[in-house]
Formats: structure tokens, C-alpha cells, sequence
């Protein structure tokens, strides 16, 4: 059953679905979707469960997240199985990167529930007493991708919940298994029923049927940047918060200064990870002229040696793309920018053998793109990296900044003029010197321009998902306030005026 509402499992009212699995491309799971009743039925329990949830002190709801990253450090292993199962990543991924993470998240939001920020209460004006209340916002609508499905999961559920909001979690509907394990250990580490319910469904019916809802507060969605226009649109019929975590196309900028080895290991490394399908995966290496050859040629062979095979081996180092279709569009950008007169250095197409039926690519690097192509501007969600020489710093942070994406960016240098300047005029979310990909909970996650706004993790993401209120006491007992004068002044007047 893909529906977790009010604390229970439950079959969806909508479509079935056959799944393909991406490593074999034989048929998997059979999966009902929600249906727009099943979306008012979470939407409902979420409603109700806000009362009380919304009412707890913050050390509550603390102690309850802290019991949710117990329940899931149990289940890490079967959490690490089955979003490899759902994704065809490789498993050394899921177990090192994604699960960990997700449950440091889950212990960061249990602290940071207890921080809520605000300015000290005080007498900001003459008269009165002012104080900042932070509160929830009722029941928030969410919607996830399926490229790191427990995280987003995460990323979505936690600031929402912690600071005493209720969710209807809509994963995408190809990878809802581990969204659905985070409710079910949820309940039963104690969080109340409906605080966190999943609805599985599709992006046109439960989707959409979530973002218009009446009884929905605001809509929280990581995707791309397409749906999240479209969602921003839907929204503002009812002019809902919206916090929109959207595509990217990063860039890896090498100065001519920069350690070549570290460069070319952080690019394979940031390029590849998840099959290159990560928002902030490296896609665009700019490459100062001196060091283009050597650049390329490292990364070219260490991206020959990257082992490609069954994703549930923990010697395999990229599994399969989510999907026959995506695997089909990824090539699809490298032959058209081939056909267009680019080099393809390494990889280029998909394994033979024994991995023909999987949705595989090989690792590729692309020399010789146009700056204005497709295969440049826009996302490819494959592992594959393009590489460009530039001249100038100038040139180097212009192009940097040439797409309409801002999500994250890095400059490999040891100069320390160069690294700050980078990582100023650089317009992007998050922007590393000399490593590309590592987060930690405490820092946010987010973009700029077409990469959307609002941040995830960090205590950013708390302030996004509450309510800023001023309340002011008045200290002055008068009758009339002095301030009022400038409205009205009552001594001065007659008792009654036409
Ligand atoms: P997508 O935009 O196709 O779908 C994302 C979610 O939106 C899915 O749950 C889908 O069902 C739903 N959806 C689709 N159409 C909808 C509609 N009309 N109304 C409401 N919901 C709708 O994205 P995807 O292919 O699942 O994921 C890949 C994209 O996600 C990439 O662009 C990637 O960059 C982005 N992403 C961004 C971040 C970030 O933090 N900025 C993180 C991960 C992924």
C-alpha cells in the first residue's frame, strides 16, 4: 500500500501504475495512486492533528524527533535497501550518504525545534512593549522528486514539523517506499497520526489537487523548475506561501593556480554522484587555459575507471539512471552536442553486456560545446560533465554565471583573493573552494534565480515554515496616547462635530 494518512496505511482510490525496475527493466512493483478524495482525506488529518501538535512545547516535539532518528538509525539498513531498490543508485551511496545524513537531519531540527530566533523583547517605541512570536502555519502541502527520495523526504517533513506545523508529504510517485517508511517510523516512534501523512500520486492529479487545496497553508516543492513556475502559478490563486527548491546547472571553475589532482577528483566525484541526477551535481567545468589538456585528460581516465554494475554490490560505484526514458534523454543532449561538432573524452554512451537492460550511462566528458547549447545551459540530471577553457578571472566568473540557474557553484584555487572573489560574485545558493557536493545540517540549502528560493535544513528552513508575529503592549495608561495627537488632537476639540 503506497498511502500513509492518519497514522495508517490505506490503498489509494486513483490509477494503478506498473513500475519498470531501471537495473534489469523487467516489470516491479504495481503501485495505486492516490486520487483527489484520498489528498482531502490526508489534507483532513492533518487539520485535525494540528491542534495539538501546533500546542506542544518545543522540548515535545524535540523529544519526539529525537525518538523518529532512533527508529530510523534501526531501520538504516532496510531504508538503504529499498531507496536503492527504487532508484537503481548504487547502495554504497544509500547507505553512506543519503541514510546518515537524513537521520543527522532529523537530530539537527530536534535542537534546533528548541532555537526559534527572534529579536529581544523591548521598547522599540516610547509607549510600549514589543515581542516576536514565531508560529506554525497551519498544514503544509509538499512535493518531492525522486532523485534522492529519503532525503527530500526529510528535507521537506522536518522543519515543517518541528516547528509545530502538520504535512501532506506528496513523493513523486516512481520512489514513494522510503517517504513511506519515514511516516510509518514516525508513528511509531510516538509522533501523533496525521502530523505526517504520504500521498502517493500523480504530479497532475494529487499534486495539484494539494497545491490549490483550500484547507492547505502553504506548498513547500523540490523539483524542477518547470513544475515548480507551474506550482508558483496554482499558488497564487489563493496567494499561498509558496518555498520552491527548484533545478541547477553548477559550475567548476579550475583557476590556473588550482591542485590539478584535487580538481579532477572533485570533478568526477561532484559530476557522477547519483548518475549526475543531483541539483547541485557539477556540470559545467570551466577550465583556465594552462591547465585545460591536463584537466581533461585526468578526469577523462578516472572517469574510464568507474565501475558501472548491479547497484546492490558495494563495489559498484554508479548504478543505474531512475529510468529507461531519463537513461534515453541524458543521451539524447550527447549525441545532439556530438552531432554538433563537440569531443566526447570519455564515455559517451551506455554500457553493453551484461548491463544492456539496465537504464545505464557511461560517466562522459564533453569538450567543445558552445557556451549558448543545450547541452550548457540546461539541465541534463546525467553524469555527464561539460569542460570549457576561459582566459581571463573575469571570463571564468561571467560564464559562471551564465545560465538561469543558481543553485551551487565551485572554484578550485589557492589564491586567496581569487576564492573570495568567487565566492561573492558568484550567483549561486552555496559555493565551494576546493571541494564540491558535502552539506551539513546546520548550513541551508537553497537557490537564486531560476533555482527557486526558501531554504531546507539549517535553521533557515525553520524561519521558513513559521510565521513571523509582532506583538506590542502598551505601556501607557492614558486615555489619550501622545502619538494620537498627530491622528487627532481631542483636547482641543468640541465635545461633538458635524
Ligand atoms: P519534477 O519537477 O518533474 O517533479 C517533481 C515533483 O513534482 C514530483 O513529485 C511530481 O509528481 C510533481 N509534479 C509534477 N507536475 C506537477 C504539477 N503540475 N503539480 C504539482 N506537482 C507536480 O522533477 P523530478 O524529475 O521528479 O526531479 C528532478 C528535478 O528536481 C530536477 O530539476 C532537479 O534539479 C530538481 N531537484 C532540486 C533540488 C533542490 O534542492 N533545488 C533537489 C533535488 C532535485
Amino acid at each position: 500500500m503506497h498511502q500513509f494518512i492518519d497514522g495508517r496505511y490505506r490503498e489509494g482510490r486513483g490509477d494503478e501504475a506498473k513500475r519498470t525496475n531501471p537495473v534489469t527493466g523487467e516489470p516491479a512493483e504495481i503501485i495505486r495512486y492516490a486520487a483527489s478524495d484520498d489528498v482531502d482525506d490526508a489534507v483532513a488529518a492533518a487539520t485535525r492533528a494540528f491542534g495539538t501538535w501546533s500546542r506542544c512545547t518545543p522540548a515535545e516535539r524535540s523529544d519526539a524527533l529525537l525518538a523518529l532518528a532512533a527508529e530510523l538509525g534501526r531501520r538504516a539498513e532496510e531504508i538503504a535497501a529499498v531507496e536503492t531498490a527504487q532508484t537503481g543508485k548504487a547502495i554504497r551511496l544509500a547507505t553512506e550518504f543519503d541514510v546518515p545524513g537524513t537521520i543527522d537531519n532529523v537530530s539537527f531540527f530536534a535542537g534546533a525545534a528548541r532555537q526559534l530566533q527572534g529579536l529581544a523583547a523591548g521598547e522599540y517605541g516610547a509607549g510600549g512593549t514589543s515581542m516576536i512570536r514565531r508560529e506554525p502555519i497551519g498544514v503544509i502541502g509538499s512535493i518531492a522528486p525522486w532523485n534522492y527520495p529519503f532525503q527530500m523526504a526529510g528535507w521537506k517533513i522536518l522543519p515543517a514539523i518541528a516547528a509545530g506545523n502538520t504535512i501532506v508529504l506528496k513523493p513523486s510517485e516512481v520512489t514513494p517506499g522510503t517517504s513511506l517508511i519515514f511516516a510509518e517510523a514516525a508513528t511509531a516512534a510516538g509522533i501523533p497520526d496525521g502530523v505526517i501523512n504520504i500521498v502517493t500520486g500523480t504530479g497532475a492529479v494529487a499534486g495539484e489537487h494539494l497545491v490549490r487545496h483550500p484547507g492547505v497553508a502553504m506548498t513547500s516543492f523540490t523539483g524542477s523548475t518547470a513544475v515548480g513556475r507551474k506550482i508558483m502559478a496554482l499558488a497564487s490563486g489563493r496567494a499561498k506561501r509558496v518555498h520552491l527548491e527548484l533545478g541547477g546547472k553548477a559550475p567548476f571553475v579550475v583557476f590556473d593556480d588550482a591542485d590539478l589532482e584535487a580538481a579532477a577528483h572533485g570533478a568526477v566525484a561532484g559530476s557522477i554522484i547519483n548518475g549526475g541526477q543531483d541539483c547541485t551535481a557539477a556540470t559545467r567545468a570551466y577550465i583556465q587555459r594552462p591547465l585545460f589538456d591536463a584537466f581533461t585528460a585526468r578526469v577523462a581516465e578516472l572517469m574510464d575507471r568507474v565501475v558501472l554494475g548491479d547497484p546492490t554490490d558495494d563495489a559498484t560505484d554508479l548504478g543505474s539512471l531512475i529510468s529507461h526514458a531519463h537513461r534515453d534523454k541524458v543521451a539524447g543532449f550527447v549525441d545532439r552536442a556530438r552531432a554538433a561538432g563537440a569531443t566526447v573524452l570519455a564515455g559517451g554512451h551506455a554500457p553493453g553486456g551484461h548491463l544492456a537492460a539496465g537504464a545505464y550511462y557511461r560517466p562522459t566528458l564533453v569538450a567543445g560545446a558552445a557556451q549558448d547549447s543545450e547541452i550548457v545551459q540546461e539541465e541534463v540530471f546525467g553524469p555527464v560533465l561539460t569542460a570549457l577553457p576561459f582566459d581571463t578571472d573575469d571570463e571564468a566568473l561571467t560564464l559562471a554565471n551564465d545560465t538561469p540557474y543558481g543553485l551551487a557553484a565551485s572554484a578550485w584555487t589557492n589564491d586567496l583573493n581569487r576564492s573570495l572573489r568567487a565566492s561573492a560574485e558568484i550567483q549561486a545558493g552555496c559555493v565551494w573552494i576546493n571541494d564540491h557536493i558535502p552539506i551539513v545540517s546546520e548550513m541551508p540549502h537553497g537557490g537564486y534565480k531560476a533555482s527557486g528560493f526558501g531554504k531546507d535544513m539549517s535553521a533557515y528552513s525553520l524561519e521558513d515554515y513559521t510565521n513571523t508575529k509582532h506583538v506590542m503592549l502598551s505601556r501607557d495608561k492614558t486615555p489619550h496616547k501622545d502619538w494620537q495627537n498627530t491622528i487627532f488632537r481631542s483636547t482641543n476639540m468640541p465635545a461633538s462635530q458635524p
